[in-house]
């Protein structure tokens, strides 16, 4: 059986078609359905059976309730759908807020339950947008996923962890996907954006799907408490290696949730939220997401120092803290000073690779920081030889 949009004209409808396994058209109508999502989550959708001349759509019990494809979205942490072609968006990603559809809903062979509802296993959803007719979500592995996500929710730094935990307990019920699953959802979408700096994650943009991020997130949270390679021991020649234990491990520091919280505010409260790099001042603001322009970034990452003290921070906006975690900027300090410095052989590496790219911008930040720029307190200063061992892992 299977569930799918269809589009005449006006906004789009779920009809039911291809009827297998014995179940006919006439046995649901009226039914409740009830879908199987597997390992005991059902969810009863509230939804029944209703024909309208030799179409069979998909009618609301309570007008409160959700039609199929956004109990589904909600259910599995999807953006929200849309029904009606013409707010479509192509590319991809496909599944994007407002703009996308859910197309067809596979169902496997059900049974009727008693005389009032009827059990359908979900086989596949198909997902659609102007340019993609047909994108399998892989349902069963997307299941799986929103389990670990639940399972693991106490590893992710708040607030994420107390949304999933909502999620979680909103999908436990098994009845009809209420409205607040959505709003979790789009929640869970705009804390992501927020911290996405801070936990490594700085491409995603809000209302994109926030399930492959959280699993990179849970991924690095779950790295090794303890450096697996002290700073000494790595061979001097092997660049590629201690570049990517140095980004692992910032990751790490990052996602280690509310002690990491603290750290980020004492740091932007230290640089009174002004990047180091370029000086721009972007505080926490009263609009919409009250959240701060700027990200605290640790200079090391390793165990073995006191990483979330404000001396092993630097305040940095969003593209100096990118440029600061690839490597092409370095902050140093000789001459009693600190210093924003661009290496010659950085800046021929990735012009080679990337003609393209402009260093623009960055040459022209190269040169001393203005003492302004730098937390009051000398203490919170930057400490020059956390600095110095950063560096030389570059
Ligand atoms: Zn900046």
């Amino acid at each position: 059986m299977r569930i799918s949009r269809r589009t005449s004209g006006g906004r789009g409808e779920y009809e039911v078609s291809e009827f297998t396994g014995g179940i006919t058209a006439q046995d649901l109508f009226g039914r409740r359905i009830i879908l199987d999502f597997g390992n005991g989550w059902r969810i009863d959708t509230n939804l029944y059976l209703s024909p309208q001349g030799k179409k069979r759509r998909l009618r609301r019990f309570s007008k409160t309730g959700m039609q199929v494809q956004r109990q589904l979205a909600a259910a599995l942490m999807l953006p929200h759908p849309v029904r009606a072609d013409e707010p479509l968006g192509a590319g991809v990603p496909v599944a994007r807020a407002d703009r996308y559809a859910i197309e067809h809903i596979y169902l496997a062979d059900g049974q009727l339950l008693g005389t009032d509802a009827a059990q359908f296993p979900v086989q596949e959803v198909i997902l659609q947008n102007g340019s993609y007719a047909a994108q399998e979500l892989g349902f069963t592995a997307r299941r799986e996923q929103i389990e670990f996500i639940w399972q693991h929710a106490a590893e992710l730094p708040d607030p994420i962890a107390s949304l999933v935990d909502k999620h979680r307990q909103l999908l436990a019920v098994q009845g009809a996907i209420p409205a607040e699953a959505e709003v979790v959802v789009k929640d869970l979408q705009r804390v992501m954006t927020d911290l996405g700096a801070d936990l490594g994650i700085v491409y995603r943009s809000e209302g994109e799907d926030v399930v492959p991020d959280l699993l990179k997130t849970l991924a690095w949270a779950q790295l090794p408490p303890a450096p697996p390679v002290a700073v000494q021991e790595i061979d001097p020649d092997d660049v590629e290696i201690k570049r990517r234990t140095v980004k692992d491990w910032k990751r790490w520091a990052n996602a280690r949730g509310a002690q990491s919280a603290k750290f980020r505010q004492e740091v932007r409260i230290a640089y009174n939220a002004t990047c180091i790099v370029c000086g721009l001042h972007l505080p926490r603001t009263t609009g919409f997401n009250t959240a701060a322009g700027v990200d605290a970034a640790h200079i090391l990452p390793w165990a073995e120092f006191d990483l979330d003290h404000v001396s092993n921070g630097l305040c940095l906006c969003r593209q100096h803290h990118w440029a600061f975690d690839e490597g092409l900027l370095l902050v140093t300090w000789h001459d009693g000073a600190y210093w924003i410095e661009v290496p010659d052989d950085v800046v021929n590496g990735v012009r080679a690779q990337h003609p393209t790219f402009s260093f623009d911008e960055l040459l022209g930040r190269v040169g001393q920081i203005p003492a302004a720029r730098l937390p009051q307190n000398p203490q919170h200063r930057p400490r020059p030889q956390f600095l110095e061992l950063l560096n030389e892992t570059l």
